[in-house]
């Protein structure tokens, strides 16, 4: 507790090796708690990140046993608010979308009740369908504050039956103003749900990453993408569709066409309100600078965009037609491109963003079915934002079947750095942690930061843990 104290009070970060069973969830709570209690204006907000929906309900779950237990002692509830904020698979309470076992399925389906051109629909069309709990919460939820307690996901549920809002948006909106947010890693690595859900947290903010021992891998994988045949085919197949559907709205709608070209040339900040439903197409990683730049002129048209990833696409295929393994840097595979099909990088950096925007422009409202294709824009973009610690190894054969050819194109992250940099940066607080973190002093390298405070905590056995046990047997 007081190497955590010292790296609260330096504002730094810190990294703690604790050994499993000695209470660590409770004491970083209740240390954190303590301080924000004490110290409200230092730290704001606690944000405690865990792997799995079992962990974090498992955190949810200490953290009611310490509020509870300061009313007890205080006899009044502390003023604080905490919540678990999970995938719309686990909070959705919609009576056929929630009975959706995949993830991805969940999240297409809530998106085409809730986009906004759905709902512009229904205001045309009461036939159409749309979410009763989404519409409920957009109606009262957003003004409203959660009172004071601890919300695990269950709970959630329950306040969203209760008042007919959404549980999932609820907690979205909610984690603004929480005092304390547990969620999954994901939600501060993977830049492409962090910059959606993330963004808006105080900066006077004390992060913890529990059960951190592989954390470099999340980084890692946040980062990489991996694209085969199947992708590739599907792609075109998406590609063909996007063409069709794109001459239909020509001729039926070319004004709607002509209002986005429009939005693009504004830049992109504007092309992308109403995200807050229509989010699964978040951008992977343009920094904020790009974000404000306008659309480059040879994709803001929707026909040329169309050609433009076409032409993409084909290059990707020709690269899969490799004998053997084959290593590049970002920086060859970009001269290539230019050399083969004149594709530049600035479009390229453009590609996730601006499929986001024509899929929106299209309507297009099941979104899994188009996820082949954005993996590859998110390709693109990734490709051309990043010149260094990313290389693109492209293997004739998978592992598992080395005799039969089946190519594919891992664009790798090799530093795990990248993913977790903003959160360093924009955190005041951030506690890695774990039972094992040996050697400790591997993780700030690796992960490139600076600690205040490096400490393992050994587990002493002056207590009776174990007792010897003699057995012995008679054999007749
Ligand atoms: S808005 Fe909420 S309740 Fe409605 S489908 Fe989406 S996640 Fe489910």
């Amino acid at each position: 507790m007081c190497e955590l104290k010292r790296a609260l009070d330096a504002k730094g970060h810190c990294v703690l090796e604790m050994p499993s069973g000695t209470g660590k969830t409770t004491t970083l709570l209740s240390l954190i708690v303590a301080y924000m209690l004490e110290n409200p204006h230092v730290v704001r907000k606690l944000i405690y990140c865990s792997r799995t929906v079992p962990e974090i309900e498992k955190v949810i779950e200490e953290l009611k046993k310490l509020l509870d237990y300061y009313e007890k002692q205080d006899s009044s509830y502390p003023s604080l608010t905490g919540l678990v904020l999970s995938s719309r698979k686990n909070l959705c309470i919609h009576p056929e979308v929630s009975t959706e076992r995949e993830g991805k399925i969940v999240d297409s389906k809530c998106h085409s009740l809730t986009a906004s051109y759905v709902r512009d629909r229904y205001n045309h069309d009461d036939t159409t369908p749309i979410c009763q709990y989404f519409e409920g919460f957009s109606m009262d939820g957003k003004e409203s504050i959660l009172p004071y307690g601890v919300y695990s996901m269950d709970d959630l549920k329950q306040y969203g039956r209760d008042r007919n809002w959404c549980p999932y948006f609820l907690a979205r909106f909610a984690i603004t103003h929480a005092n304390i947010v547990v969620y999954s890693y994901h939600y501060l690595l993977d830049p492409k749900i962090a910059d959606v859900v993330s963004k808006e947290l105080s900066k006077e903010a004390v992060v913890i990453f529990d059960e951190a021992h592989n954390i470099d891998n999340v980084c890692i994988d946040s980062m990489s993408v991996k694209i085969n045949r199947r992708i590739i085919e599907k792609s075109t197949a998406n590609i063909t569709l996007l063409e069709q559907t794109v001459a239909e709205m020509r001729e039926d709608d070319a004004k709607r066409l002509q209002d986005e070209y429009q939005r693009l040339v504004d830049g992109l900040k504007d092309a992308s309100v109403a995200r807050e439903t229509d989010v699964i197409l978040a951008n992977p990683v343009l920094p904020e600078e790009v974000l404000n730049e306008v659309v480059p002129g040879n994709i803001r048209n929707a026909e040329h965009f169309v050609g433009f990833l076409k032409r993409f696409l084909e290059y990707i295929k020709t690269r899969l037609r490799v004998q053997h393994v084959v290593q590049e840097t970002p920086a060859g595979f970009l001269r290539d491109l230019q050399s083969k099909v004149c594709i530049e990088r600035k479009p390229l950096r453009f590609c996730a963003e601006r499929l986001a925007s024509l899929l929106r422009t299209l309507e297009i409202a099941d979104m899994t079915d188009f996820s082949p294709l954005i993996l590859i824009t998110h390709l693109a973009t990734l490709v051309s934002t990043y010149m260094k610690g990313f290389s693109i190894i492209v293997e004739p054969f998978d592992d598992k079947t080395p005799t039969v050819s089946n190519p594919i194109l891992h664009f790798c992250c090799l530093d795990s750095s990248i993913a977790i940099k903003p959160v360093f940066d924009r955190f005041q607080t951030v506690v890695i942690t774990s039972g094992t973190l040996s050697p400790l002093d591997m993780y700030p390298k690796i992960l490139n930061f600076h600690p205040v405070i490096m400490s393992s905590f050994t587990m002493t056995l002056a207590r009776p843990c174990l007792l010897p046990m003699v057995s012995y047997s008679i054999m007749l």
